[in-house]
């Protein structure tokens, strides 16, 4: 080999160098990203709706001796306790050494993904079909959400006060849903619009029944009437406990890796499941911490993290203060040394679609995790900017951890934008920085992420509920 001229030696130094990506990691560190992705896999499939990942898991971490959190008790190091908000929302933490008295270490993450809701009263007949009317939730492309199979998720809760809760369309032997689309030959109108305009929101509407109540009797609207019947006998509901349900249309389709090297994994609601999975991780095998360590699992980011499951309610904030009673600080002390991972998906550079990105400040699949400094959009509008002191802080982090990890800002400076919970986070007096996995085709039925990403963001959780601040 020759020598390295000076210059060389001058660039390596001071110079940022291309990012060896996947080519940086042993191949050891390969087959541990490929183990860890059977169990994202598994995550990823149990919760395509915010309960079910609430459900899911609460079982992970009971298996793994969280208990229940208790605000009466009395808790010390090591003790690991999970804590939900009305089943769609979960905090796991684990007691550190020194309680909250020097902050808390939070990692969060959501697990509400882009789907299409059922509206309060959504059962119809039209020409011997059977509807739901909808109203999608989250920032989607409607066309994408056409002539696809689809489950049915969520739950009821009926006159009595008992809740169903309902899960159909999954299973190999069980039947699905679909929104339709027209057919080319017949599209000519529906082609020239513009791609927002092609599909309204008003015309995702789900085929669910075709055949009518089995009677002699000459009765109106009796393919309904036969598909409410179904639904009676499975569920015991009526029509009127519509109004009191949230009903939620999902993908059927499972997990699948991609790509003939299997380095990839395609599946619905990997934003931001992607990022909660490795958070949970994070938090379970968490030893005993200097800091109490908190993963925080919220609902509603995709709709402004508004609401009292969202981050923008005070049920973490709640949570904090209770335990700063124990350790004998205020709470807003304890807040005020907080400092939070925001756990979020970011846009990958998609080849296809160069234009939409500023290739020198994007993310790349298998790049590792991305840091987003801020979020918002052009002329840094509604985003938290992490402080230089608190990205210098991680990133010596991610360094001395060998952990592969980037930059990220998403797409082009008047490109358009998207936000995260950090703000929410910043806005308590937190230091806060997004930190999370970068993926294709996001908010997509089918998006993709490279499983050394996903391994890397589990990586940067556990690294963070390790370091001293
Ligand atoms: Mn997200
Ligand atoms: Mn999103």
């Amino acid at each position: 080999m020759a020598e390295k001229t000076k210059t060389t030696e001058l660039k390596e130094h001071i110079m940022m160098t291309e990012p060896k990506g996947v080519k940086a990691l042993s191949k050891e560190e390969i087959s541990k990203a490929d183990e860890f992705c059977i169990g994202y896999k598994r995550f990823l499939d149990n919760s395509p709706i915010e309960r079910e990942a609430v459900r899911y898991t609460v079982e992970l971490a009971k298996k793994e001796g969280f208990v229940e959190y208790d605000s009466e008790a009395k808790y010390s190091a090591g003790d690991r306790v999970y804590y939900i908000n009305r089943d769609k929302a979960v905090a796991l933490a684990v007691i550190g050494k020194n309680g909250v008295k020097d902050g808390a270490k939070l990692a969060i993450a959501h697990i509400d993904s882009p789907r299409i809701d059922l509206k309060p009263n959504p059962l119809y007949e039209a020409n011997n079909l059977a509807l739901f009317k909808t109203h999608y939730y989250g920032g989607l492309k409607k066309y994408q959400w056409t002539t696809l199979p689809l489950s049915l998720h969520g739950s009821v809760v009926k006159l009595d006060g008992t809740r169903v809760d309902v899960n159909w369309g999954d299973a190999e032997d069980e039947s699905c849903f679909c929104i339709t689309d027209i057919l080319p030959h017949l599209a000519q109108e529906q082609v020239k619009q513009p791609l927002a305009k092609a599909i309204a929101g008003e015309d995702l509407n789900v085929l669910v029944g075709s055949r009518p109540y089995d009677t002699e009797d000459e009765e109106s609207d009796l393919v309904k009437l036969n598909v409410m019947h179904i639904l009676n006998k499975k569920y015991g509901i009526i029509e009127g406990d519509f109004l009191s349900a949230e009903l939620c249309l999902v993908p059927t389709f499972k997990s699948k890796d991609v790509g003939f090297d299997s380095s990839m994994i395609g599946g619905y609601g990997h934003d931001d499941k992607v990022c909660a999975y490795p958070a949970v991780m994070a938090a379970v095998n968490a030893k005993v911490p200097e800091c109490t360590c908190i993963t925080y699992l919220t609902d509603k980011e995709e709709t402004g993290s508004d609401g009292n499951t969202g981050m923008q309610s005070d049920f973490l904030r709640y949570f904090i203060y209770d335990l700063a009673k124990q350790d004998g600080v205020e709470g807003y002390r304890a807040l005020s040394k907080s400092t939070c991972l925001s756990a979020d998906v970011n846009a990958a550079f998609d080849p296809t679609y160069a234009s939409a990105y500023e290739s020198k400040n994007s993310s790349y699949l298998n790049n590792g995790v991305v840091i987003s400094k801020y979020t918002g959009h052009g002329g840094k509008y509604d985003t938290s900017e992490a402080s230089a002191e608190f990205m210098g802080k991680v990133r010596t982090m991610l360094e001395k951890n060998d952990i592969l990890w980037q930059v990220g800002e998403l797409g082009k400076v008047d490109g358009g934008g998207g936000g995260t919970i950090a703000k929410y986070v910043a806005n308590m007096n937190v230091d806060v920085v997004d930190l999370g996995v970068p993926v294709l085709s996001m908010h997509a039925p089918f998006e993709i992420v490279s499983k050394t990403d996903v391994y890397m963001a589990y990586r940067a959780f556990s690294a963070f509920f390790d370091t001293k601040f």
